[in-house]
């Protein structure tokens, strides 16, 4: 029975309320008169639950859609601004004990070159990311608690904040690593971690089992349940994701706002992050033989639809997807995005040779990050490279009250401008960092409150003779 409060994944993710939901949103694709209530609803900003979401995704009419996108590209005005988080991802370790059909690092490959960081080649991950400018990493590895066990990770961590080489500095490290206990979730609090990151991959329990035959991720329930251990041991920013291409989308989408009613309904909190993977190449994965691939229109339906859906919750975009992609969804309320990432064990301080490979996927945006960080300008956004909220307690619901008070603009935007300097200052090139200047002058004037805008600007000046890391 549904129940999104229970604490039992078949209970908070119910197959039968998804199916019924996908059966009232197909019976009311054209009923307009809903149709345009539910938009009306969602313009107040309040978001949508999983069945009037699920109506709009099935909606075809094509004035309701177009109202859909400027809707979402309004709402991610009003409550993230201009401003695109960056961080690239760091991959500890491809060792893995599961049998993810969809992954290149289940443990039947036995010609992918298996590696693991050892904490001196962290050094030279790390200080490679820093020398391009990343402040924010989101750490990676496979399932293997002999090879990747939990202290493996924490001391990554470790080493990883403690490493600062020239103004460099990695100030928030998020975790995406496999479902855990809640005694390690506290740990990994304890160490410090910014979001803790954990894709369903798929929502749908029957389709879950067959893509995940062996290993301990085959265990739908302990997966789907893992936020709520996370919550448990005390990180109270979590983030979801669905892997799209596995299953039918607008299940996924329906199973995804389900999760995130859940954990509002059961921690107070929805999830801080969404994020929206499609499946890729990769080693001796052939994304073709899954048939539930999504276009681009569709993929940027969703992203839209995440947003009028949740509009509190940040949307990450990989470099799994093109820059065309990406310029496409970008605006549609995107809050994040990857730079310069490297898919391998230890692809960023040397070149991977070719018979070495340990990628986990294709990149699709191979650009560099300050590449990327000049396009995002070129297009009116400012890359911010801040890490302050969770540095300053503002995680949870304190981060959600901030998002919903609307002093986003006195608080986010000067970070962004202070930090995106500090980038300007320490690695952009000639071209980025004249285009950078002129940016940060004129989103000065965005700042509402004058005494913010004031000490902002005079931490700008502390940033040009060489101090670093203020923070609202
Ligand atoms: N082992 C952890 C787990 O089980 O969640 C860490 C996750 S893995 C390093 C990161 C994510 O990459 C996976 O959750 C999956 O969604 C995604 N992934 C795996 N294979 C992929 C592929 N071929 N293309 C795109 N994304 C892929």
């Amino acid at each position: 029975m549904y129940n999104k409060a229970s604490l039992r994944a078949d209970e908070f993710i119910s197959h039968e309320e998804i199916t019924a939901t996908l059966a009232y949103a197909e019976e009311n694709k054209e009923n307009f008169a809903l149709i345009d209530e539910i938009l009306a609803k969602a313009e107040l900003c309040k978001g949508l639950d999983h069945r009037e979401a699920s109506v709009l995704l099935a909606c075809e009419e094509p004035t309701r859609v177009a109202r859909m996108y400027t809707m979402a590209e309004e709402l991610k005005k009003k409550f993230y601004g201009n401003r695109i988080v960056m961080f690239a991802p760091l991959y500890l370790s491809n060792y893995c004990v599961n049998g993810c059909v969809y992954c290149p690092y289940h443990m039947k490959n036995k010609h992918i070159a298996r590696k693991k960081l050892t904490q001196e080649e962290i050094v030279k991950e790390v200080t490679a990311l820093q020398d391009m400018g990343h402040k924010r990493l989101a750490l990676e590895a496979g399932e293997d608690p002999v090879n990747n066990p939990i202290e493996y990770i924490l001391e990554c961590i470790d080493t990883i904040y403690r490493i600062k080489h020239k103004n460099g500095a990695i100030r928030r490290v998020n975790v995406n690593i496999a479902a855990t206990t809640v005694e390690n979730y506290r740990k990994l609090k304890e160490a410090g971690i910014g979001t803790y990151i954990l894709f369903q991959e798929t929502y749908h329990k029957e389709s879950y089992e067959k893509l995940h035959p062996t290993g301990p991720k085959h265990d739908y329930a302990y997966h789907t349940e893992a936020m709520d251990r996370a919550m448990e041991g005390g990180i109270d920013d979590v983030g979801l994701g669905v892997l799209f291409g596995l299953e039918l989308y607008k299940y996924e989408f329906a199973g995804l706002l389900m999760h995130a009613e859940h954990l509002e309904a059961v921690h107070g909190v929805g999830p801080h992050t969404i994020s929206v993977p499609r499946i890729k190449r990769a080693d001796d994965i052939d994304p073709t033989v899954f048939d539930n691939g999504i276009s681009d229109e569709i993929f940027a339906k969703l992203c839209a639809l995440i947003r009028i859906s949740v509009p509190y919750t940040g949307m990450i975009i990989s470099t799994r997807e093109s820059k065309e992609v990406r310029e496409k969804v970008i605006r549609l309320g995107v809050s994040q995005i990857s730079g310069a990432s490297k898919t391998s064990v230890g692809g960023y301080s040397e070149p991977e040779p070719e018979e070495e490979n340990s990628e986990q996927f294709d990149v699709s945006d191979k650009r560099t990050l300050d590449e990327v960080v000049r396009w995002l300008m070129e297009f009116g956004y400012i890359p911010s490279f801040c890490t302050a909220c969770y540095r300053e307690g503002r995680t949870g619901d304190r981060f959600m009250s901030l998002c919903k008070s609307g002093q986003i603009q006195n608080c986010c935007h000067p970070n962004a401008l202070m930090t995106l300097k500090e980038y300007l200052m320490d690695y952009a090139s000639e071209e980025t960092k004249k285009i950078g200047e002129a940016l940060i002058q004129a989103e000065l004037n965005n700042i509402p409150k004058e005494k913010v805008r004031e000490v902002c600007e005079d931490h700008l000046k502390k940033i040009e003779e060489g101090i670093r890391d203020f923070r609202f």
